[in-house]
């Protein structure tokens, strides 16, 4: 979606004396404009004992995250240090959802330390890995061939969850080791604009606590629903129906009056409301019009990574511009370094900013340092209307941290190598 309108009336203004002050380039987040999501979320599922669990991975960084809690967001983690920031974060027991998958009994410890987490469980053998046997535990289902979209792919591909004819069996074990309190999760679609698809897969959560009340007497505690609530990324994207999807919920729901509804959202809460600011450093006409920016692929990984479509603007282009085709490219010796390809834009010139848009969500936080490249500072625009920088940028003491004081630790290996 081109950025919010809110959200460039707040930052277009002064967004060349933002660049000057801290330099390029830059991810950008609206205070404001996440506040407001995730209060609509919870307007929208009002009454049905909601709580949003934000998805860590989509926007780690400390200064948002303390936001989303004080909006009364839980933290979706799957991974030790993700725990650590929920918890320095403000995150309560009771606030964190622990779905990992491939975990080990450490990981597990972590998640049980300091009040604990809901347990979300990728498969029933992770039972036996818990140190310490939790009071109340969730599973995540695997609904095979029923679901899936292009990003998550085919549920019986999918390295995810428990396999639906194996899930009541689950928690029939469960019940056997003496747990007695349940949830039930699911994750199997990915940036879905269509409300149907989302009631369809919430009706398939719907079927199986049907199931477990009938066959093993189970009123789950919780329904966790998922992420993967999409948001238009292209200008012609319709947005995803938030009433019809919680119209539709609500109804579902209507049979399980007990059960909370957990949702554990990222790109829906924080996606739109993040750009990355970028300066033209390279204009170079080779068989294609290339315009080199200061940003490259660490600094959003999307496009190259899954064709994913980013708007731009090119700041403070002349209304009356002629469009050209162009690439915008960054730095890596890798082809698919490229924010767009064959690009309609206002005519492009050295020194311009570019805002590529809808990068709060898996943007910063897929980076990575290929080719010796570092990843960029974050900065929040604040309800307030100061601009306040959230996270430096790398830099190369950083890069080279894991080769200073390495022991150098020889060993001898105890027979001859053949050869
Ligand atoms: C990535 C992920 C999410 C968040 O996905 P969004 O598309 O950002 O909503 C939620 N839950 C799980 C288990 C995930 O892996």
């Amino acid at each position: 979606m081109p950025i919010p309108e809110a959200f460039r009336r707040r930052l277009y203004p002064n967004l060349a004396e933002i660049a000057a002050h801290f330099g390029t380039p830059f991810h950008i987040y609206d205070e404001v404009g996440i506040r407001q999501t995730v209060r609509e979320l919870y307007a929208a599922f009002d009454g049905l004992g909601f709580q949003e669990f934000f998805a860590v991975k989509a926007l780690p960084n400390p200064h948002i995250l303390r936001i989303l809690s004080q909006e009364g967001c839980g933290f979706d983690c799957s991974s030790v240090p993700e725990l650590i920031l929920a918890r320095q974060s403000g995150a309560q027991p009771g606030d964190i959802f622990f779905t990992s998958n491939n975990t080990t009994r450490a990981e597990f410890a972590v998640a049980q330390a300091d009040g604990g987490a809901y347990l979300n469980l990728d498969d029933i053998s992770l039972l036996d890995r818990i140190p310490t046997q939790p009071e109340i535990i969730a599973f995540r289902m695997n609904p095979g061939s029923d679901m899936g979209n292009a990003i998550i792919g085919k549920p019986e591909v999918s390295k995810f969850g428990i396999p639906r004819e194996k899930l009541v069996d689950a928690y029939r074990l469960a019940q056997a080791q003496g747990i007695r309190r349940f949830g039930l999760h699911q994750m199997v679609v990915s940036n879905e604009r269509d409300a149907e698809v989302l009631l369809a897969s919430a009706q398939l959560l719907h079927d199986v606590a049907c199931q477990l009340k009938s066959e093993l007497g189970i009123t789950l505690e919780f329904t966790n629903i998922g992420g993967g609530l999409g948001i238009p990324y292209e200008p012609n994207h319709k947005p995803l129906n938030l009433p019809q999807l919680a119209a539709g919920i609500r109804e579902l729901w209507r049979d399980f009056p007990d059960t909370r509804l957990f949702m554990e959202s990222g790109r829906y809460v924080t996606g739109p409301q993040g750009v990355l600011v970028t300066r033209v450093i390279n204009i170079k006409d080779s068989y294609r019009r290339y315009i080199g920016v200061d940003a490259s692929m660490p600094a959003l990984m999307r496009p190259g990574m899954y064709g994913a479509y980013h708007h731009i603007d090119v700041y403070d282009a002349a209304p009356d511009s002629p469009q050209e085709m162009v690439d915008i490219v960054g730095s890596l010796c890798e082809n698919n370094d490229k924010f767009a390809m064959q690009r309609p834009l206002p005519t492009v010139n050295l020194g311009d900013l570019l805002v590529i848009q809808d990068t709060g969500a898996h943007g910063y936080s897929m980076g990575f340092n290929y080719n010796g490249r570092l990843r960029p500072q974050e900065l929040l625009l604040r309800a307030d209307g100061i601009i306040e920088r959230i996270r430096r940028p790398e830099t190369l003491s950083d890069y080279f941290a894991t080769l200073d004081h390495v022991a150098p630790d020889p060993f001898e290996p105890p027979r001859t190598p053949l050869n």
